[in-house]
């Protein structure tokens, strides 16, 4: 109740009146540029174009979500029950129901998976993965300048011994520096005068460091971390832009993690987990029921997850996408706008909107969406690996060409079209996370 009533207290940082006065001038700057809406300025640069586009992508989802949310929080409902007798799940309860749950329904926890994931491994297998869909190379190399001795380099050469980039691995934490993981480049690629001037990528995470009897051992999150941020690392490395302005990953908002997202995907399929996960006493592969069970746990909830991230996407769009300013308060305003997504029973001392600092504070307004978006793209990608082969040489070159090396140089729904030869459907994501039959 106190997290959920975050800026919504009758004291001097509720943030009713902010809200409101955000969502009008946003509106008022859109008309006065010409636009409908905010949402129809923001969208004008992204690859969903019009809001129309946005809601359709939300309804689907929803529609197929809904019912299977529906259940999972009744086995919530269920376990509740059997522990406490019967009393209806608030939203305060979710968290600690559905941790036992999971628990009951999958015997699988971090520490089990850890010795499978050696740090220096997983970076190979991340290797061995980019060299055997795009040919390229990566050898460590120490004669390169860098901020941190931590700081690994690597040259990365194309399938020709062609130098394509200079590769930055910055693994564990230190004093002073930002937690997290993020792809960055301190150079860009472009080509000027007959010259292509190639990148210098790098990616940053906050694995723990090995110590002198211990190597480095990362969760399987950190894995798949590991795996999206160097998907970022390929979107710059493989470049062959003209104008840095459109090079690498400078393209449209809800484009960007097709690329880093798209790599995730290797980390559940055993054909890439035999290249490297391997115990790092025994040397022993990991074996297929652990695999079995990552997978399985992996859409644990999905119904659940669905449904709260399209509430989150509606409830950003009604703010910026208005027809006229709203009169009414930010409590009513809200439940208009996420009615038919509301899972648990009303908590009239809670809004989102008055701590969604995702879109009035950072960069998401009207764009809160393209987190399910880039799923859909990537699902939708990683469908044709499925069928062709997680390694086939044809849908990798057909990936890289209209797409990895590109950039933002066409509308990125013309690059996907080339690509896919059809726009995205949500129909792969649906079954990837289990919310359709294949
Ligand atoms: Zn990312």
């Amino acid at each position: 109740m106190a997290f959920g009533s975050r800026a919504f207290q009758k004291d001097e940082n509720n943030n009713e009146s902010n809200v409101q006065e955000i969502a009008k001038i946003r509106h008022q700057k859109a008309n006065l540029l010409g636009y409908a809406s905010h949402a129809d300025l923001i969208l004008e640069e992204r690859m969903a174009e019009k809001p129309s586009k946005v809601y359709q992508l939300l309804d689907e989802l929803l529609e197929h979500a809904l019912p299977v949310a529906k259940i999972e929080m009744k086995e919530i409902q269920e376990l509740s029950d059997r522990m406490n007798g019967p009393s209806p799940i608030e939203r305060w309860d979710f968290s600690y129901y559905s941790e036992k749950l999971k628990n009951e329904k999958f015997a699988i926890n971090d520490e089990i998976l850890k010795p499978y994931f050696q740090l220096e491994k997983v970076i190979d297998g991340a290797f061995i993965t980019a060299e055997k869909l795009y040919g390229i190379t990566f050898e460590k190399v120490d004669d390169i300048q860098k901020y941190h001795e931590d700081v690994i380099t690597y040259a990365v050469k194309d399938k020709n011994g062609k130098h394509l980039s200079v590769f930055y691995a910055d693994f564990f934490p230190r004093a002073g520096k930002r937690d997290g993981a993020w792809m960055t480049s301190f150079s860009g690629q472009n080509k000027y005068d007959g010259l292509d001037t190639r990148p210098l990528v790098s990616i940053v995470c906050n694995f723990t460091k090995p110590t002198d009897t211990k190597p480095s051992l990362l969760t399987f999150g950190e894995v798949t971390t590991l795996f999206h941020e160097f998907g970022h690392a390929l979107h710059g490395i493989m470049a062959n832009g003209h104008y840095e302005s459109l090079s690498g990953t400078s393209v449209y908002w809800d484009f960007v993690e097709l690329p880093s997202q798209l790599m995730e995907n290797w980390c559940y399929e055993k054909e890439c987990l035999d290249l490297f996960a391997r115990h790092y006493e025994t040397d022993e592969i990991i074996p297929i029921d652990l695999v079995q069970k990552i997978k399985d746990s992996a859409n644990f909830l999905s119904g659940y997850q669905t449904v709260r991230q399209v509430g989150l996407g509606r409830l950003d769009m009604s703010w910026h996408n208005l027809t006229s300013i709203p009169t009414n308060s930010v409590y009513e305003f809200e439940e208009n706008a996420i009615n038919g997504t509301e899972l648990f029973p009303p908590a009239e001392e809670t809004t989102t909107s008055c701590a969604f600092s995702h879109i009035f504070q950072g960069g998401y307004s009207a764009g809160y969406y393209s987190y399910k978006w880039a799923e859909v793209l990537e699902a939708d990608t990683f469908e044709l690996f499925q069928e062709t082969g997680i390694y086939n040489q044809a849908t990798a070159s057909n990936f890289l060409e209209n797409i990895l090396s590109r950039g933002g140089s066409e509308h990125p729904m013309e690059l996907y079209k080339k690509f896919r030869g059809k726009e995205p459907s949500t129909k792969a994501l649906l079954i990837k996370t289990g919310l359709i039959e294949a």
